[in-house]
Formats: C-alpha cells, sequence, structure tokens
C-alpha cells in the first residue's frame, strides 16, 4: 500500500458487542412491562467507560417475544428505548441496539423463521460492521451471559467476554447450556469492560 493511501484510510475504533438480558440489565424472562426492565447496577458505568474510551458501544440481543406471539416488535422497540434512556440519566450512550425477534420454532408466521440474526448467527453484528462503518473489526469484542454469546463471538472471528451475572454463572459451572470457553471471565459489565480496554492498551504496546 502507497504512503498517500495509508495516510487516507479512516480511523476505526474498536467494538464491544453487548448482549442485552444478563448483562446490562436484569434477567428476568420475558419483560412485559417495560418498567421491569431493571439495569444492572454496574451497567451505566460500564458504558460510560467505553464511551470515553473512544470505543463503540453496541447492542446485539435475541427477543424472541414477536415470534412467540408474547408481544409486537414495537414492545421490543420499546424496551430498547427504555434501556437507552436509563443508561442516558446516568450518562451513558450506545451507539446502536440491534435485536433479532425470529425464532424457527415460533408461532407467528412473520417471524417463525430459521434467520441469520438469531444468536449465535452472526446476522446482527455483520449487519453493525456494514452500517456503523468506523469499527474495528479486528479489535471487535463480544461481552454476554449465555453460550449462545460466546459462541455468537467464535463465529464472527472476534474475542469473547463472559460476565457472570445472569445466566454466566450457571453456564460457567455447567448447569445451564453448554461449555464455552471465553477469552475472560468477568465478575459483571464493569469488570469486562475494564478487561476489555486494558486489553486493547496491551495489544497497542505490542503493536
Ligand atoms: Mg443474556
Ligand atoms: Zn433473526
Amino acid at each position: 500500500m502507497s504512503e498517500a493511501s495509508c495516510q487516507r484510510r479512516p480511523y476505526r475504533r474498536p467494538v464491544v458487542f453487548l448482549d442485552r438480558d444478563g448483562t446490562l440489565n436484569v434477567e428476568v424472562g420475558y419483560i412485559y412491562d417495560v418498567n421491569d426492565l431493571v439495569l444492572l447496577p454496574e451497567a451505566a458505568q460500564a458504558v460510560t467507560a467505553l464511551n470515553k474510551a473512544g470505543l463503540a458501544a453496541v447492542l446485539v440481543t435475541n427477543q424472541s417475544g414477536p415470534a412467540r406471539g408474547f408481544y409486537p416488535e414495537s414492545h421490543v422497540r420499546a424496551l430498547n428505548q427504555r434501556l437507552a434512556s436509563l443508561l442516558a440519566e446516568q450518562g451513558a450512550r450506545l451507539d446502536a441496539l440491534y435485536y433479532c425477534p425470529h425464532h424457527a420454532q415460533g408461532s407467528v408466521p412473520e417471524y417463525a423463521i430459521k434467520c441469520t440474526c438469531r444468536k449465535p448467527a452472526t446476522g446482527l453484528i455483520e449487519r453493525a460492521f456494514a452500517e456503523l462503518e468506523d469499527l474495528d473489526r479486528s479489535r471487535a469484542y463480544m461481552v454476554g451471559d449465555q453460550s449462545t454469546d460466546i459462541e455468537l463471538a467464535r463465529n464472527a472471528g472476534i474475542n469473547a467476554v463472559m460476565v457472570n451475572t445472569g445466566f454466566g454463572r450457571a453456564v460457567m459451572s455447567g448447569e445451564f447450556q453448554w461449555k464455552v470457553d471465553p477469552d475472560y471471565v468477568a465478575a459483571n459489565i464493569l469488570d469486562a469492560v475494564r478487561w476489555i480496554i486494558a486489553d486493547i492498551g496491551r495489544a497497542g504496546r505490542d503493536a
């Protein structure tokens, strides 16, 4: 590559993909009342730390409620808006929010499809890389509390962090879903974010 084209190459930000339930907010199963969506205590501080460090924070969440006929897709958007508002009240900003409303065994035909966006399929992450042009795929992390989150990271070829909130502890002890091997197991989302920021710093120094 010529020097001139190097100079024109735009700066790309590291990105942290964040699961929603059990990672940013308390895992309580399907949430029918938006007021029942409650942030985990460390969530706003964690997202603020990403904002301040110049990392993109992108939500990627499976929400099969519409496919199962539990509530309309607009309710998923309302829940995500509630999450973003609760974070914003504490000065924390999500750069983008992506969700999958599908489930292959759902009862609502429109959503009962074998899609390419339900985690651990990579559709949501691929959409983010396509739509947000300043993301650095070589410095990308997925943080979540389920085996599917870690498997998503592996399928997308990015780093994987498990949190011990939500289902995380049960997954890591072998009581729930299946065993996975994340790059780091964090106590919670703030611990995860601190490890990621340090990991990026380490990689920068090694480069
Ligand atoms: Mg989760
Ligand atoms: Zn989907």
